[in-house]
């Protein structure tokens, strides 16, 4: 039976996973299979132990469901320790890890919510960090001109991916119901803008700094299209913005709409910036849900392990 399931799963991960490696593929189908038929081990014939199976293998017989039921165990192993490593290797905390590995180890919602995301458009995840830049050159092809509609800008000419423009203004509809208005004070910033700003940086406040305030050229999530700047109610961005009520409506409701502070409070030696409570990037509802459900709400950490599957995949299926 758990095969049967397991049948089901597999079709849906090779169509989100186009050119995993088998072996990839084998360990999401144990884990799959196995978490469909708890509470008993698969392929583990009803009534027979192990016990009366290793008595048939001693005697010479082949034993079918044995081999089955250990390749299962040895594949599901094999997930464990790639799944280990890989959390380790991405530097997600010793206690977070724990808690993933217990629920891959659970049933099949991590992987799954994992493939779903996977599945998505990759900018939403890519790694763009102090030691991730963005692909050289790279400029979104369809920005979009805001137009103030349920959000304000603090100036024309603010830009942003389609998707991204259209997510802004549902969430800003939303937030005016409950009569605030959100106010977008900085949005795509190209390769060359980016210059400007962190040169400007750099000699007001010194490169130390200026390090910590804002990114360097090719290194700033500005560049995807996929990130608002939210200005206080004077269109300004600071501290202050987290405690008007723009603020606090996005602390509360931002992730519903898929959005996703990227530098949050306390978070300086994960993400290499101080808190920036306007800063939100735009990562779609599935990616939102996933970073709030295992990696505490921390975006850089669910991005360094998506990431880190990436390259590992990749690897693999070189
Ligand atoms: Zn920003």
């Amino acid at each position: 039976m758990s095969r049967l399931k397991g049948g089901v799963f597999l079709p849906i991960i090779e169509t989100m996973t186009p050119g995993y490696p088998l072996f990839v593929l084998a360990a999401l189908f144990s884990v799959l299979a196995a978490s469909c038929s708890k509470p008993a081990p698969p392929s583990l014939p009803e009534g027979a132990t192990l016990i009366d199976m290793s008595a048939d293998a001693a005697q010479g017989e082949p034993n079918a469901n044995l081999s089955q039921y250990l390749s299962e165990r040895d594949q599901e192993a094999a997930f464990d320790s790639f799944l280990g490593s890989l959390l380790d290797d991405a530097g997600i905390p010793p206690d977070m890890a724990r808690r993933i590995e217990a629920a891959a180890a659970e049933g099949p919602s991590f992987i799954l919510d994992l493939l779903v995301c996977l599945s998505g458009d990759p900018f939403l995840w890519i790694l763009v960090d102090k030691a991730h830049p963005l692909p050289d050159g790279y400029a979104p092809a369809d920005l979009v001109t805001l137009s103030e509609g349920s959000y304000e800008v603090n100036r024309p000419g603010h830009r942003l991916r389609q998707v991204a423009a259209d997510s802004l203004e549902e969430m800003a509809a939303a937030a005016r119901t409950g009569g605030v208005t959100l106010i977008a004070s900085s949005a795509y910033r190209s390769y060359e803008y980016q210059v400007d700003v962190y040169d400007r940086n750099v000699r007001e406040m010194g490169r130390e700094a200026a390090d910590r305030e804002s990114a360097r050229p090719g290194y700033s999530q500005h560049q995807l299209g996929l990130v608002v700047d939210f200005g206080a109610e004077d269109g300004s961005i600071g501290d202050h913005f987290a405690q008007t009520p723009a603020g606090r409506w996005m602390a509360s409701n931002a992730g519903t709409f898929g959005w996703s502070l990227s530098f949050p409070r306390n978070r300086e030696a994960v993400t290499g910036y101080r808190w920036e409570s306007w800063h939100y990037r735009y990562v779609g509802r599935d990616l939102a849900a996933f970073i709030d459900a295992y990696f505490d709400g921390v975006q850089q950490y669910a991005l360094q392990f998506i990431h880190e599957w990436v390259k590992r995949s990749e690897a693999l299926s070189k």
